[in-house]
């Protein structure tokens, strides 16, 4: 039986890009540990503030606020969870359901918008309309509003960072995916310390150097209750692909996930100098955009014309 590098106790994980072996505490305590450095390197957080943590509902929130939690006292920082009701009926009610439950056993403050109150209208209702308009994917058409609402959440919430829990994987895919659309020009948003100018409050992914398994084991460790089922707009096609391709990747060269994040880095930061162009205000919302009017209130102009509109 193989022992824990750290203690020498039974092995639990072992990491195949590092040959580093864990018993389940030296586990816990490594990914603590790892997010803390992630924190400091890029230094997301300042000691003082008021910090928003992204709360979906799924093993990889709840694991980033079962993380930052423990870190809370030693960061010296206040935590504010923020969750986002899109209005998908059967799913996203048990979601909420697992984060006021964790909310509520860390006895935190817990922000909830929906984009009923926000935008007028819910998923639901949007895209039951934009279902037979095959230009824009669900998650995309949704992702703008979600933004949005999260934005509008943490002005509400007084934050100066808002943590989502995007992890290593998330990252590497979302800059391969920019590269396959040929969107090069966002791969600025990317950059771990990007702000646009647009947004006082900075966005952090305190997980961006976790591999998505590792966080996964974290959750089920933890013994945290969360969401299972996915949302039931969920395309991702071509994400599905490079997922794919990269675990095939990481499984016969372990570490090679690790290496792309730090080319993405590199490329990122370049990108991340140029991409600075917020020249205008909204004419309808006011908020900081690149043109007269920003994509949230674009495309409530043309749900409003299909949809029996409220907002
Ligand atoms: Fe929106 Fe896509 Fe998330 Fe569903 S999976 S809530 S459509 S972003
Ligand atoms: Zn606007």
């Amino acid at each position: 039986m193989s022992h824990c590098s750290k203690c020498s106790g039974k092995t639990f994980y072992t990491r195949r890009y590092s040959g580093e072996s864990l018993c389940s505490t030296c586990f816990k305590k490594s990914i603590i540990e790892k997010t803390r450095r992630t924190i400091s390197k890029y230094r997301m957080i300042r000691r003082g503030e008021r910090v928003g943590v992204a709360l979906s509902g799924g093993k990889d929130s709840l694991s980033l606020l079962s993380v930052l939690h423990h870190l809370s006292e030693r960061l010296g920082i206040q935590l504010v969870a923020i969750s986002v009701d899109e209005g998908v009926k059967g799913y996203r009610d048990e979601a909420l359901e697992h984060a006021r439950l964790a909310t509520s056993q860390y006895d935190m403050k817990h922000i909830i918008v929906s984009y009923k109150d926000l935008f007028g209208f819910s998923l639901d209702e949007a895209l039951d309309w934009k279902n037979e308009e095959r230009d824009v994917s669900s998650c995309s058409f949704c992702g703008v509003f979600r933004r949005r609402a999260i934005d509008e959440a943490a002005e509400k919430a007084n934050v100066s960072a808002v943590a989502s829990a995007h992890n290593l994987d998330d990252y590497i895919q979302t800059f391969m995916l920019n590269l396959l659309h040929g969107d090069v020009a966002r791969l600025g948003w990317l950059d771990p310390a990007y702000a646009d100018g647009s947004f006082a409050i900075r966005r952090i992914k305190p997980f961006m150097e976790i591999y998505e398994e590792e966080v996964a084991l974290f959750a089920y460790q933890s013994g945290v209750s969360f969401q299972s089922v996915s949302c039931p707009y969920m395309h991702e096609g071509l994400r599905t692909e490079v997922r794919d391709f990269l675990n095939m990747m990481e499984t016969t060269h372990p570490g090679m996930k690790n290496v792309l994040l730090r080319s993405s880095l590199e490329v990122i930061s370049r990108y991340a100098k140029f991409d600075r162009k917020t020249c205008c205000r909204c004419s309808v919302c006011g908020r900081p955009t690149s043109s007269s009017l920003c994509s949230v209130c674009r495309m409530k102009t043309t749900i409003k014309q299909h949809v029996n509109y409220a907002g």
